[in-house]
Formats: C-alpha cells, structure tokens, sequence
C-alpha cells in the first residue's frame, strides 16, 4: 500500500515526507495507522549515523488496521501502543527481560527484518526501516506483534506514541529497576522527558528527596512542578557541592538521563554507601571514569534499557497512572502535525520543548 513517510536520505540531513510502499504484513506482523509519535533522543542520535535511505520513529501510537496470520495479541480496530520488539525465544525474553534480548541490536537496529527483507520501499529500492520494531515516522507501520501493546480504547491517543520509550525508559528505570522504598533518597540528572517521567515515579514511590540536576532554568522549574523537591542549576553552581548540601550522606538511588561522561561521574561520586546509579541516557560511545574508591563502599552502577520493562505488562499500569492524572506528562508534550518534522526537531534540539509528538 502507498503511505506517507518521513524518509532520511543522508545521515545527518532533515527528513522528506515522500510517498512510500509498504508491504503487507507478514503472519507475525501488524498493520498499524499512526496516531501520534514522540521523537526521542535516540532518533536524532541515529539520525546521523544510520544507513539511508530510512525511515526512522519509535514512539508510535495508533489503531490496528490489519494482523498477521498467526497474531493473536491485537486485532483490527485495537488501540495500540508500539514499544521495541525482541525475539521471545532467548532465555532473556523467556525469562520476561525482553528489553535484554539476545537479539536487541540486530531486530531493533538493523534496518531489515532477520531475513535482510524490508517492508518499506521507495521507487522499487528498500528503505531501511523496521526501528526498534515499527518506524513510526509515518503514516502507517508494518511492526511486529512484540512490538504492540493493546491499550484502553478511552485514552486519547494523541500522547501515548512517548510512553513507548522515554516515558518508559524513565519511569521503568525507578519501578522496575532502583525500585526506591519511601523515604529515600534520589537525584535525577536531566530533566527533559526522560527524566520528568522518572521524578514523577520518584515522587509516586514516596521519595521523600528527589533532586533535580540539569542546566536548564526552565525545565528545572517544571521539573518541581512534578515533584522533584529540590533543583540543581548545574550551570551556575558546582552541583556535586550542591548535592551534597541536599544529602550530606549522599543519595540512595541517582539515575544518569543524560549519557555524558562529566555528568555520570558526578553521579556516581553523589551516592552514599550501597547507593545505586541506573544508567539510562543514550550519548556518543566514550569511556566512564571514577576513583575505584567511589564504588568500593558498596555503590552499584547499572545500565538500564527501555526501563527493563516487559512493556505488554508495564505500558498498560503506566497510562493507568496518566488516565487517572498521576503522570501528568502530556503537560510537558508540544504537537506538530507531521508534516512539520524538521521543525519539531529543531525545537527539540533548542530546548523549546520537552517533547515533540508529531501527530496525524
Ligand atoms: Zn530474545
Ligand atoms: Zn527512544
């Protein structure tokens, strides 16, 4: 079928909305018309790397229009919020740790399904697609089934697409993996998407601290406004003195949003002993450094993908929690209708918003 998406046709270059075909879908494949998709972080960061020409987008949401023979999970007419897709047969995803999946790379960033195929094609030619199961920088997606997650058809859909990664990946990060016991202790270092979905479910875990760190007034501002106790300018003050000022024994629980090597050493050194850092922003590779001693007193530094979520269980219990307002995140989402991409990128990248949904 002829659909409208959003094509990258050289890495590091703006996107051009073109008229693309798309395959049906395969048994184990859903047909889905995009509602809304968040752009996240890690589309601009894949943006300038990624063979073209491709059709990036992973936090898409939308209505089932047409199921595989052998899906079972959804059928046409479905709300449906897409998230990344695994293998389901690892012992990772087996063991109900999809977002560890033996296969993560290779099916949620290698452009193709596992048998080099495509279902995108432009003038004839392959279109690399398929991101982190669905590209949803388009009109309509062909994702796989583990990439679905049927949702309340009450939820208006226009501000679910975000909840798939950052909003997952941030509130996932707390519930699923630091899991805070009241009264403790947390600093979340960036406050953009990510980082506001975890204060939020610092402050629904009963923290009775949750500092804010970034170098935005702005979205420090905000970030009060969801429950973060305290807030660091990091551009004005020295922020390790400042947090140590907040908790002069150091933190229970702190969580990286940000992926900068400055940044995360400044993490790690405000945790008190059997403090726990979770690592969940997405930067250039480079390398983490700290004084071994600072981990020596029982510290702990995890990385954390997609939240650690098993997103059919947890993405359900999420916007259960934004339905009855405790996860007020649409707040912080501006919407542009779709075919102004390039200019809800440029405001993203400016900071002049937190979230940029583009809608359809
Ligand atoms: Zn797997
Ligand atoms: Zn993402």
């Amino acid at each position: 079928m002829r659909i409208t998406a959003a094509v990258l046709e050289t890495s590091g270059g703006s996107f051009a909305l073109r008229e693309t075909e798309l395959e049906e879908p395969r048994p184990d494949e859903v047909l889905v018309r995009v509602s809304s998709t968040g752009i996240c972080g890690t589309d601009l960061e894949f943006a300038t790397f990624f063979p073209t020409p491709a059709v990036l987008g992973h936090e898409g949401a939308g209505v089932v229009e047409r199921v595989g023979s052998r899906v079972t999970s959804v059928a046409p007419g479905d709300h449906v919020a897409m998230s990344f897709t695994s293998c389901g047969t690892c012992p990772l995803c087996l063991t109900g740790s999809p977002a560890y999946c033996r296969s993560f790379d290779a099916l949620n960033f290698g452009g193709r399904r596992p048998d080099g195929s495509s279902a995108l094609s432009l003038d004839g030619a392959p279109v690399n697609g398929h991101f982190l199961g669905q590209s949803s920088f388009a009109t309509h997606v062909v994702a796989t089934e583990r990439a679905v997650v049927p949702i309340d058809k009450n939820i208006d859909l226009t501000h679910v697409g975000p909840f798939g990664c950052g909003l997952q990946t941030g509130a996932g990060g707390v519930f699923n993996v630091l899991r805070p016991s009241p009264g403790s202790s947390i600093a979340v270092f960036g406050a953009g998407a990510v980082g506001v979905a975890a204060i939020i479910a610092a402050a629904i875990s009963g923290c009775s601290v949750v500092a804010a760190v970034d170098v935005n007034a702005a979205k420090l501002e905000a970030a009060r406004s969801y429950g973060a106790t305290h807030t660091v300018d990091s551009s004005v003050s020295d922020s390790a003195e400042a947090l140590r000022e907040i908790a002069p024994h150091g933190f229970d629980f702190v969580i990286d949003t940000t992926g900068r090597q400055d940044v995360l050493r400044t993490a790690v050194e405000a945790l008190g002993p059997l403090g726990r850092c979770g690592v969940i922003g997405v930067g250039p590779s480079q390398e983490m450094s700290f004084d071994w001693r600072s981990i020596l007193n029982g510290r702990t530094v995890t990385g954390i993908i997609g939240g650690s979520s098993l997103p059919q269980v947890f993405l359900p219990r999420l916007l259960d929690l934004y339905a009855a307002g405790r996860f007020p995140v649409d707040r912080m989402m501006t919407s542009y209708p779709f075919e102004r991409i390039n200019e809800a990128i440029a405001d993203l990248r400016a900071g002049k918003t937190a979230k940029a949904v583009l809608t359809f």
